[in-house]
């Protein structure tokens, strides 16, 4: 099981699910959309016209992005670092001006091209976690297990609301819930790539069950395998 790949909308709890499951099964975890979010943080940053396709995917192709493991003296809560051009960046990623934008950004097929030829390159690694909207359909098709996590656009809210409050920003439900709904209906009607579940993903509901509960699950479901595929 070299390879899981986790897909759903915003603030499903995809996130914490791939996070816990890459802790306990020692792999490592990517999460695609700070790759996405960096792109646009990047493009405000320079003043680039969000609208300009031609630009944003040119910026998509020179920018210098990392992403790492949390040091010790970075623990202030995040679950990883990412770096652009060598400035820490990870905190800059969740202001509303990169939720507002980012679905536009990720909507060219450009941009998509070339943050996948990134996730793949990681992806051989091996033993690795993926989170994203089509890590299952496009990045990696061939993983050997492939969840879709959702939960209703309301508890996604409300997760996304608590989580804003906790980091010390202002965080206003209504607006939170009009960004997830706006976000959700740009990511599933794109053209490419569009966010729906693989084929073969299983679906999970995560709006009545805590994180920790989804990755038990999962866990025994690896460790019991159907026809001892796995
Ligand atoms: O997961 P997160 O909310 O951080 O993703 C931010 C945005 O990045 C999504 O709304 C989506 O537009 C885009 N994204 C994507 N493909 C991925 C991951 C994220 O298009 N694999």
């Amino acid at each position: 099981m070299a390879m899981i790949a986790i897909d759903g909308p915003a603030a499903s709890g995809k996130s914490t699910v791939g996070r816990l499951l890459a802790e306990q099964l020692n792999y490592l975890y990517l999460d695609t959309g700070c790759m996405y979010r960096a792109v646009t943080w990047a493009a405000l940053q320079q003043n680039i016209d969000i609208g300009d396709e031609t630009a944003v995917t040119q910026l998509a192709h020179d920018i210098q992005m990392e992403i790492y493991p949390v040091r010790d003296e970075e623990a202030d809560g995040r679950h990883y670092t990412v770096h652009v051009a060598g400035q820490d960046i990870t905190w800059e990623l969740r202001t509303p001006a990169v939720d507002a934008n980012v679905s536009q950004v990720s909507s060219y097929l450009g941009v998509r091209q070339e943050m996948v030829k990134r996730q793949r390159a990681f992806g051989e690694r091996g033993a690795v976690v993926m989170v994203g909207r089509d890590i299952g359909t496009v990045v990696m098709p061939d993983a050997p297990l492939k969840l879709y996590i959702t939960a209703s656009a309301e508890e996604r809210a409300r997760r996304r609301t608590r989580d804003r409050s906790e980091q010390g920003h202002i965080a206003n439900y209504d607006d939170i819930l009009a960004d997830v709904l706006r976000r959700d209906q740009i990511d599933s009607s794109r053209t490419h790539s569009p966010l729906r579940p693989a084929a073969d993903a299983i679906l999970i509901d995560s709006t009545d069950q805590p994180p920790a509960a989804i990755v038990n699950a999962i866990l025994q479901m690896i460790q019991e395998p159907v026809n001892g595929e796995r």
